[in-house]
């Protein structure tokens, strides 16, 4: 078993290797009042206990859909998806909707976030072990992802988003999620073996630093594009890796924003 990196760590910061943010910090909300991150939007309780109510019914959609698996039922039902979008679309959060949260990019649907973490869990009976997400995006995904594992490493290639990710988790109390600045095509090297990999991007292949950096017995989750040059209609694969190799299943279609290179 190799040893984790000790946080906060200072990492190279040269040739786009993901860099580790500030630990994510503690919730900032107190008394009447929860505050609503970076967007500075105060949500006061009564309405934050309302947001449960469409939250459970969200939830009661995804199984509707074919939802399972308990404990991405309960991620779901606790994080709050409305604070990961900016106010004027506070309104859409919970429908199984896309939606922008600027630089170009989008929050997966719920019904998404929900089909990949099933597909990642695999009906595990507890917790998975350390988990890689490559693009933060908002953080919502992250967030969920990190009631489901040990640990969780999250990057981003926008600078942007990677800092709104950070203020929008500002108010949950994460240390087990870890938020990188960098190229996730090249994974993070210093969190591997990962039990399970998921992106929320998809390029024309899978690149091989992620099978690389997934334990034996662990499962990747991601879209890629069945056209040529990475453009065209994307599908969702998953690559379980054994002890023999790699095997890999592709399902249905799906619609995520281009892998990119580099950052910005
Ligand atoms: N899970 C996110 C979804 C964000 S959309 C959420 O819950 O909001 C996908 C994200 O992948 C975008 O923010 C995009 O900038 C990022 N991305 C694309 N290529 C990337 C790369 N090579 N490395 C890291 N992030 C990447």
């Amino acid at each position: 078993m190799r040893q984790r990196p000790v946080f906060p760590a200072r990492l190279d910061l040269s040739s786009g290797r993901p860099t580790l943010a500030r630990p994510v910090p503690a919730a900032v909300g107190r008394g009447a009042h929860v505050t609503a991150g970076h967007v500075g939007v105060t949500v006061p309780h009564g309405r934050a206990q309302d947001s449960s109510a469409v939250r459970r019914n969200m939830v009661h959609k995804l199984q509707q859909q074919g939802v399972r698996d308990e404990w991405v039922l309960s991620a779901m039902r606790a994080i709050e998806r409305h604070r990961f979008v900016d106010s004027a679309l506070g309104g859409q959060a919970y429908e199984d909707t896309s939606l922008p949260i600027g630089l170009g990019q989008t929050i997966s649907k719920p019904s998404v976030v929900a089909r990949m973490a099933e597909l990642l869990r695999q009906g595990a009976p507890g917790k998975l072990g350390r988990v890689l997400e490559i693009g933060t995006g908002c953080g919502y995904q992250a967030a969920v992802l990190s009631l489901l594992a040990a640990e969780v490493y999250s990057i981003e290639r926008l600078r942007g988003l990677h800092d709104k990710a950070r203020d929008n988790l500002r108010h949950l109390r994460v240390p087990n999620l870890h938020l990188l600045f960098g190229d996730g095509r090249i994974g993070y090297a210093k969190g591997a073996p990962y039990a399970a990999i998921i992106a929320a991007a998809g390029g024309d292949a899978i690149p091989q630093a992620w099978t690389d950096q997934l334990a034996v017995g662990g499962r990747l989750v991601a879209p890629v594009s069945t056209g040529a040059a990475g453009v065209g209609p994307q599908a969702l694969m998953v690559i379980d890796k054994t002890a023999v190799g790699l095997r890999q299943t592709v399902l249905e279609a799906v619609n995520f924003v281009p892998l990119k290179s580099g950052v910005a």
